[in-house]
């Protein structure tokens, strides 16, 4: 039994603070389940330590799992308190995933042609909006491609040039817009700090609409490339 549980945090759990101590728990039996599901899905546990007061913990949206402590709480607390909410982590996450599960059925997977066919779509509306914007954010770029990438909506490199996501054909003209300026910005800004997102507003003031667009809907999106 102990072995299932070694086995199930090598394969997935690296969550640092559940690795280097899940020894100590007390109530190991009782933790098997939650181990089991937690290493069968990939799922780690993220502790966050900051300067806030209490303790709590999260499951977002792409299910990944969050602790969020308070620097002055030992690890020894930090992995009691995961050890109390075990269950409630596996009830939750449970029902995420048969959630996730029953999306990807309604949304079946693109097949080459259509991602072909996006692909065509974006080449022909992107590089418009970038010639469009390019001037306004007041910076040059280089090669414009369209890739049907998992991980991003778009990128820019050092020498300017843009990579755009294909599946921005099926987002609304003002998120494609945004994602546009938001890698020409990139051009001059390579990080997300203030003055990047000062740079953003300036262009386009009501950015965050169409970011939170992107957040509420990219990943069903994405989840239909792979
Ligand atoms: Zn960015």
């Amino acid at each position: 039994m102990f072995k299932d549980i070694e086995a199930a945090v090598e394969r997935g759990c690296e969550g640092r603070i559940i690795t280097s101590t899940y020894q100590n728990f007390t109530d190991i039996e009782s933790l098997k389940g939650f181990y089991m599901l937690m290493s069968d899905n990939n799922i780690n546990i993220e502790i966050i330590r900051s300067g806030r007061k209490t303790i709590a913990i999260e499951i977002t949206r792409d299910l990944r799992v969050l602790v969020r402590a308070p620097f002055g709480i030992s690890d020894r607390d930090v992995q009691r308190f995961i050890e109390e909410k075990s269950s409630w982590l596996e009830k939750h996450i449970s029902k995420k995933i048969e959630m996730t599960e029953q999306q990807k059925e309604l949304a079946p997977k693109f097949t080459a042609e259509e991602i072909r066919q996006l692909a065509d779509g974006t080449l022909t509306v992107i590089p418009e909006r970038v010639a469009y914007y390019a001037p306004i954010v007041g910076v040059r770029f280089g090669k414009i491609t369209i890739r049907n990438q998992v991980s991003r909506w778009g990128s820019c490199s050092s020498k300017g040039n843009l990579n755009f996501n294909c599946l921005l054909m099926l987002t609304p003209p003002d998120v494609i817009d945004y994602v546009v300026v938001h890698e020409l910005c990139h051009c001059k800004e390579l990080n997300h700090s203030v003055k990047f997102w000062s740079e953003v507003a300036r262009i386009l003031p009501n950015y965050e609409v169409p970011k939170k667009w992107l957040k509420d809907n990219g990943n069903s999106l994405i989840q239909r490339l792979r």
